[in-house]
C-alpha cells in the first residue's frame, strides 16, 4: 500500500476520526510569508539532518517510542555510572552542597545580583569547569553528576543554576568540547574551568525560534586572517559579564566559500564589542542578561568553531545534551515545592483539619509527588543515557526539557495555590511579617522561562515531531514534495508500498496485548503494558495522520503536539517503571514503587484524552478564529478597558553602526 493509497483507507475502531472536523488547511496558521521561507525551512531541515552524529550505534529508546517499537532493553535494566566517576561524582556533589549551603537566596533576590564573592566561592570549587576534561583543567564530570550539581546550585538559587548552565552547557565549554580544534581547547578551555564566564549569543531582536534569518554579519578581512564581526544579540545570558563569548553571525558565500551561519569565539573584551544594557524578566533576577552590540569587532580567523556555515548545527548538537540541564533545575524545584506544600499542608489548619486533609488539596500533594518523581526518573534516565556515547539521545533530552518544565510549571503553581494568599506573598515580606520566607511565588516566577528558551514547548514539539514522523517522510519524502516529478513520485510509492508492507503488521499485535507479560515489574506491569500497545498506537495514528493529510502533515501542528505530549507521558512512564525496578529492594523501594505506580496510573487518564484529541478536537475552529483574530474581526471585544501601552515599536530597530553608548560597566544594577 503506497501513502497515496493509503489516504482513503480507515483507521481501526477506536482511532478513526468519527466526525472528522479538520478537513481544511493547516490548523495553525502558517509562519508569515517571506522571501525565501520554503529554502529557509528546508535548509533548516538539512542542517539538522547533518546535525545526526554517525557515530551512534545504538537505536534511542524515545525514537523507537515513537515507531510502535518498544524497545524496553535499551533502558532496562536502568543504566549505572561507573565506580570511578560515582566516586568522583559524590566527592563533588559533597563539596558543592557544603558550600552552596551558605548561599543567601534572598540577597540575590533583593538586590537582583549575584554577590561577587558567591562566584568567587563557585569558581575556588570549579564550578566554571565541571564538565571539562580534566586535562584542561576541569572537574570532569559526566552529565549525570553534572545534572545533579546543577540541581543543588539551582536549588541554592535559580539565577546561579541558569548562570552556570548558559556558561557550561551552551557557552564555549561545549560547542569546543564537541567541534573545537586541540589548539582551541587548550587556549580556551583551561581559562574557563579556571572561572572566565562564557555566555552563548545567537538570538537577536528580529531573530528568535527562527534563526534562519540572522543578521549579524561576520565579513572575511582581506588578507584573510580575521573576520570583521558586526551585528546585536539580545538576551544573552551571563552577557553583562562574560569573559568569552560564543556569537552566531552570518558569513558571506561566494569566491570559494560556503558561507552561512558560523559560530566564533569572541573575547568579550574586544575592541567594538559593546554591553548596551542589562535586561530584567519576570523571574532569575540575579540573571546577568545582555543587549550587545558588535561593532567592526576582528576576530581572528582560528576563532571560527568547526568551519564555516556548520554554526547552525553546532548550536542544535550542543542543545543535544546541553538541554538536559533546564529538567535539572525543574526536578531542583519540584523537591522545593513538594517539601515547602508538605510543611504547609501538613501543619496549616482549616475548617478544623489540616488543609493536606481536605481531598482538593490531597489531589495536589499527590499529583506534586508523583510528577517529581517523574521528573527526576526522566532526568536521571537520560543523562545516564547521555554518558553513554553510543546513544542517541537527542529526543530523550528533548522530551526532558518538554516534559519537566511543563511539569514543573504546575507542581509550583499548586504550591501557590495550597499556601493560599502566603503564596502568593514575597519571601521578603513574609519575614519581615515574622514568619518562614518560603519564596514560592519566586518558584514560580523562576520557572517560566523553562519553556521559553532553549527551544519553546512549541519548538519542541515540532522537534520532537519531526523525528516521530522521520521514518515515514524517509520513505515517502519524495511522494509528498510538491516539487518531485510525477517518475521519482511513482519510484517513491513503491518504495513506500514495501516499507509500509513490512511495517504496518507489526503494529497490530506485541506483547502489552499478552496478559502476565512483563512480570518482573511486580505490579507495575500493567504500566509497562499500557506502553507497549500505546506506542503501536501512537505510531497508527502518526500513520493515518501522514496518509492523510501527507505534505501538510508538518503544519497539522495540533495534532503533532498531541502525538509528542503522548509520547513524552510513554516515556516518563517508562523511566518511571524502570527507576521504581532499580530502586524496590532498597530502603525506599515500596514508596517508590508506589509513586511510580500514581505517576502512570494518572499519566494513562492523560494519554487517554490525548488519544481522544487526535481526531475529536476543535482545531479547524480554532484555526479559523485565529485567522479572524489576528484579522481585527473581534476588536470589539478589547473595548472597555485602557489600552496597554501602544506606543513605539514592537521590535526594537536596531542599525549596524557604533553604539552611541560607553561600554558599561561589567555590573549593571537593575532598577
Ligand atoms: C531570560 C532569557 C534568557 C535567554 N538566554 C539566551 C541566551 O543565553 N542566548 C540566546 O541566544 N538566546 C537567549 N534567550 C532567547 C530565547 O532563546 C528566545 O526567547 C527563544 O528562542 C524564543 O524566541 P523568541 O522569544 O524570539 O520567540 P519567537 O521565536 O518570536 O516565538 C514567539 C512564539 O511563537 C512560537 N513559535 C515560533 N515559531 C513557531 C513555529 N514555527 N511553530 C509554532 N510556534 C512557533 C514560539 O514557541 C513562541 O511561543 C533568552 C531569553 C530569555 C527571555
Amino acid at each position: 500500500m503506497t501513502t497515496t493509497e493509503s489516504s482513503t483507507a480507515q483507521p481501526p475502531t477506536g482511532e478513526a476520526p468519527a466526525q472528522q472536523q479538520d478537513e481544511a488547511p493547516a490548523s495553525t496558521p502558517a509562519p508569515a510569508a517571506r522571501p525565501g521561507a520554503q529554502i529557509g525551512e528546508r535548509e533548516a531541515r538539512k542542517i539538522a539532518e547533518e546535525a545526526r552524529e554517525k557515530e551512534w550505534r545504538k537505536p534511542s529508546f524515545g525514537k523507537e517510542l515513537f515507531l510502535g517499537r518498544f524497545r524496553l532493553d535499551l533502558i532496562d535494566p536502568h543504566p549505572q555510572p561507573s565506580p570511578e566517576d560515582r566516586e568522583r561524582g559524590e566527592a563533588y556533589l559533597e563539596r558543592l552542597r557544603e558550600y552552596c549551603a551558605t548561599i543567601d537566596n534572598s540577597t540575590i533576590e533583593r538586590d537582583a545580583q549575584i554577590p561577587d564573592e558567591v562566584i568567587q566561592g563557585l569558581r575556588e570549587l570549579g564550578a566554571f569547569g565541571m564538565k571539562i576534561d580534566t586535562k584542561y583543567g576541569g572537574v570532569g564530570l559526566t552529565n549525570y553528576y553534572y545534572t545533579k550539581s546543577l540541581q543543588i546550585i539551582g536549588s541554592a538559587n535559580p539565577a546561579l543554576g541558569a548562570m552556570i548552565s548558559a556558561h557550561q552547557s551552551i557557552g564555549v565549554p561545549q560547542p569546543l568540547k564537541l567541534f573545537g580544534t586541540e589548539e582551541q581547547k587548550q587556549k580556551f578551555l583551561p581559562r574557563l574551568a579556571k572561572g572566565e564566564i562564557s555566555a552563548f549569543l545567537l538570538t537577536e531582536p528580529d531573530v528568535g525560534s527562527d534563526p534562519a534569518r540572522l543578521g549579524s554579519t561576520a565579513t572575511p578581512t582581506e588578507d584573510g586572517k580575521a573576520y570583521l564581526l558586526n551585528g546585536v544579540k539580545l538576551w544573552a545570558t551571563n552577557g553583562v559579564v562574560a569573559d568569552q563569548l560564543v556569537v552566531m553571525a552570518m558569513t558571506p558565500r561566494g569566491d570559494g566559500r560556503k558561507g552561512g551561519i558560523t559560530a566564533f569565539v569572541v573575547e568579550a573584551d574586544s575592541p567594538g564589542v559593546t554591553v548596551e544594557r542589562r535586561n530584567a524578566f519576570m523571574g532569575l533576577r540575579g540573571l546577568e542578561n545582555s543587549v550587545t552590540r558588535f561593532h567592526d569587532v576582528r576576530v581572528p580567523a582560528e576563532n571560527v568553531i568547526g568551519g564555516e556555515g556548520k554554526g547552525l548545527k553546532i548550536a542544535l548538537t550542543t542543545l543535544n545534551t546541553g538541554r538536559l540541564s533546564l529538567p535539572a533545575m525543574c526536578a531542583a524545584a519540584g523537591k522545593h515545592s513538594v517539601a515547602a506544600a508538605r510543611d504547609w499542608a501538613a501543619s496549616r489548619v482549616q475548617w478544623g483539619r489540616p488543609v493536606a486533609r481536605h481531598e482538593a488539596i490531597a489531589v495536589k500533594l499527590a499529583y506534586m509527588t508523583a510528577s517529581t518523581f517523574a521528573m527526576e526518573a526522566v532526568l536521571d534516565l537520560c543523562t545516564m543515557l547521555a554518558d553513554d556515547e553510543r546513544n542517541d539521545i537527542r529526543i530523550e533530552a528533548a522530551i526532558a526539557k518538554l516534559f519537566a518544565s511543563e511539569v514543573a510549571w504546575n507542581i509550583a503553581d499548586q504550591l501557590v495555590q495550597i499556601r493560599g494568599g502566603r503564596g502568593y506573598e514575597t519571601a521578603a515580606s513574609l519575614v519581615a511579617r515574622g514568619e518562614r520566607g518560603i519564596p514560592a511565588e519566586q518558584l514560580l516566577r523562576d520557572l517560566r522561562i523553562n519553556r521559553i528558551f532553549e527551544g519553546a514547548t512549541e519548538i519542541m514539539h515540532l522537534f520532537i515531531a519531526r523525528e516521530a514522523v522521520d521514518q515515514h517522510l524517509a520513505v515517502a519524502g519524495d511522494i509528498i514534495d510538491p516539487d518531485t516529478a510525477f517518475g521519482a513520485k511513482a519510484k517513491a510509492a513503491g518504495k513506500a508500498g514495501l516499507f509500509y508492507a513490512g511495517w504496518l503488521p507489526t503494529l497490530a499485535v506485541g506483547k502489552g496485548q499478552v496478559p502476565g507479560s512483563y512480570a518482573d515489574f511486580g505490579k507495575l506491569a500493567g504500566h509497562v503494558r499500557f506502553v507497549e500497545r500505546t506506542s503501536r498506537r501512537v505510531a497508527r495514528s502518526t500513520f493515518y495522520g501522514m496518509s492523510r493529510w501527507q505534505g501538510r502533515m508538518e503544519q497539522k501542528q495540533a495534532f503533532l503536539s498531541r502525538i509528542v505530549d503522548i509520547g513524552a507521558e510513554l516515556f516518563a512512564m517508562s523511566a518511571c517503571c524502570v527507576r521504581a525496578k532499580m530502586l524496590r529492594d532498597g530502603p525506599e523501594g515500596a514508596e517508590a514503587v508506589e509513586l511510580a505506580n500514581l505517576f502512570c496510573a494518572q499519566s494513562r487518564l492523560r494519554v487517554k484524552a490525548l488519544l481522544r484529541g487526535l481526531w475529536r478536537n476543535t482545531d479547524v475552529a480554532d484555526g479559523r478564529v485565529a485567522r479572524r483574530l489576528v484579522d481585527g474581526d473581534y476588536a470589539w471585544l478589547e473595548q472597555g478597558v485602557l489600552p496597554l501601552d501602544d506606543t513605539g515599536p514592537l521590535v526594537s530597530e536596531w542599525s549596524p553602526g557604533a553604539s552611541s553608548e560607553k561600554d558599561t560597566s561589567r555590573r549593571i544594577p537593575l532598577p
